[in-house]
């Protein structure tokens, strides 16, 4: 009999295909170019010159500063147009915590529950 392994991870959505990548990343046809996630993190989202102005990861995080901004982004993506395919508990930690959970394509080890 076979033993069926409950999976951590969500059904993960279409990616813009513009996105650089990586961990981060915005949703394929989930713009409406309101423009708040490039507005805390220009360096590292930009709007399409291609297709209407969807916003895209132009660049991955890597500082902690970095990384602070790209999880402010997805706090203000209007539309939750941006997410985390990534399985960094720090990160997945403070997404939940700040009631981001729905934006994670994997569920974190701990339990964590929004702290604001
Ligand atoms: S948050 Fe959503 S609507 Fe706003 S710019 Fe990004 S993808 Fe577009």
């Amino acid at each position: 009999m076979a033993i069926l392994k409950k999976s951590n991870k969500i059904k993960e959505p279409d990616k813009y295909p513009e996105n650089t990548q990586g961990d981060f990343y915005v949703k394929n046809q989930a713009c409406i170019a309101c423009g708040a996630p490039e507005s805390v993190a220009p360096d590292l989202i930009e709007h399409s010159k291609k297709e209407y102005g969807h916003c895209y990861f132009k660049k991955q995080p890597q500082t902690q500063d970095e990384i602070n901004r790209a999880i402010e982004a997805i706090a203000v993506s209007c539309i939750s147009g941006l997410r985390y395919g990534g399985k960094d508990e720090k990160i997945l930690k403070r997404l939940y915590e700040i009631g981001e959970a729905e934006q994670c394509d994997h569920k974190p080890i701990g339990i964590y529950k929004m702290s604001i």
